[in-house]
């Protein structure tokens, strides 16, 4: 299709802010998603996910700020003069209707003629892979068969921007990651710019090039997946995205982002760290160190004296759930094959970390 050169799908939000009496649902959030970009909205249930998906659909209108898709301030216009695709978590199709007239649907309203509908209609199927399938009711497909559907229905009439809202939540986990994978794949083929809303952090790295993190409304960090996991910016991102340990204690003098620190731990001893964002002086801090990077030496070494209190094996790798010296709860992960020592239950083991892995954040956010 190719018409998503340059700006078209283009979305950018200025300052989006949406309030429920004294509650912000989108509190002043900005962000921009490039032509042919796909970009995930992760948050918890109640985070403002819908929201913003549905101010930038025109479902909603913000209190505050500005929508523009390619360049156009869209803030006042009603969704049909949009020109975007929507899919639901809920594939609404028309029951009565074949496959193949539930796609031609969005064309017809359009006033585009019985030939030239059937032919689009068929390629939107063929993209979907559903090229046999076209004659059928919905309720003679799978779910995921379905849910393809309700995507070459909103992709038919080539809208510049499809938004997507949980689309795959209701399907089981196996069709689930092979529809990821799918849909990034067809977001490639045909360069659509794409908003796809989840509580599904693996989802969301798994198929965004870009992700922005919400929590209560407000935007907590925009990034490529591989930054938000090893550079998270707020507390909320590094306990949110993957598995953290977060060790608790205070700083005595103030720290700039990306400041070596050295954290005194509130059972005692202290923690060798790296500032992820600005820090007061004598101010409460958490430390985030992954298990995964977190080395775990024989007594003596250089570290953290712990003790390991129970040592989960499950295959690709064990756990070790471990006791610190000032009584910090850590999880270590231990990848099987690599030839590392495995301690047993109850041995006294060290615990060492690159300062650039522990990352130190304001507590209580
Ligand atoms: P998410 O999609 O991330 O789960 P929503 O955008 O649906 O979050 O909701 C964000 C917040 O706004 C929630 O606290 C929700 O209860 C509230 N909210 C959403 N819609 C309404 C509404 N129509 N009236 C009152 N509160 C609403
Ligand atoms: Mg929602």
């Amino acid at each position: 299709m190719g018409l998503q050169d340059g700006v078209q799908g283009r979305v950018e939000l200025r300052g989006l802010v949406k309030r429920y009496g004294p509650l912000y649902a989108v509190d002043h959030v900005s962000l921009e998603v490039s032509s042919g970009e796909f970009l995930a909205l992760l948050g918890p249930s109640g985070s403002g996910k819908t929201t913003i998906l549905m101010s930038i659909a025109g479902f909603e209108y913000p209190d505050e700020g500005q929508v523009l898709i390619g360049g156009e301030d869209v803030t006042w216009s009603p969704p049909n003069k949009r020109n975007l695709g929507m899919v639901f978590q809920k594939y609404t199709l028309f029951p009565h209707m074949s496959v193949l007239e539930n796609i031609a649907f969005p064309l017809k309203m359009r006033g585009v003629g019985r030939a030239e509908r059937e032919e689009r209609a068929r390629a939107a199927l063929h993209t979907v892979r559903l090229g046999q399938m076209g004659e059928r009711r919905p309720a003679q497909l799978s779910g995921g068969q379905q849910q393809r559907v309700a995507i070459a229905r909103a992709i038919v009439y080539q809208p510049r921007v499809l938004l997507m809202d949980e689309p795959l939540s209701a399907l089981d986990k196996n069709l689930r990651e092979e529809m990821q994978i799918e849909i990034k794949h067809l977001q490639r083929e045909i360069g659509i710019t794409v908003i796809f809303v989840t509580h599904d952090q693996t989802e969301a790295l798994t198929m965004a090039d870009r992700v922005a993190v919400l929590d209560q409304g407000r935007l907590q960090q925009l990034g490529a997946p591989r930054a938000l996991y090893e550079a998270p910016e707020t507390g909320f991102v590094a306990g949110f995205i993957g598995e953290t340990n977060f060790c608790e204690g205070t700083l005595h003098a103030a720290a700039m982002p990306g400041e070596a620190v050295s954290v005194a731990l509130d059972g005692g001893g202290r923690m060798q760290a790296v500032a992820a964002q600005a820090l007061p002086a004598g101010g409460r801090i958490r430390v985030a160190l992954r298990p995964e990077r977190l080395r775990v030496g024989p007594v003596g070494a250089e570290g953290m004296a712990a003790r390991v209190s129970e040592a989960i094996y499950a295959g690709n790798a064990t756990t070790l759930l471990l006791e610190g010296e000032g009584g910090q709860s850590l999880r270590a992960r231990i990848p099987a094959g690599a030839g590392l020592h495995e301690p047993r239950e109850g041995e006294p083991v060290r615990l060492s970390w690159q300062p650039a892995d522990a990352r130190a954040f304001v507590a209580a956010s």
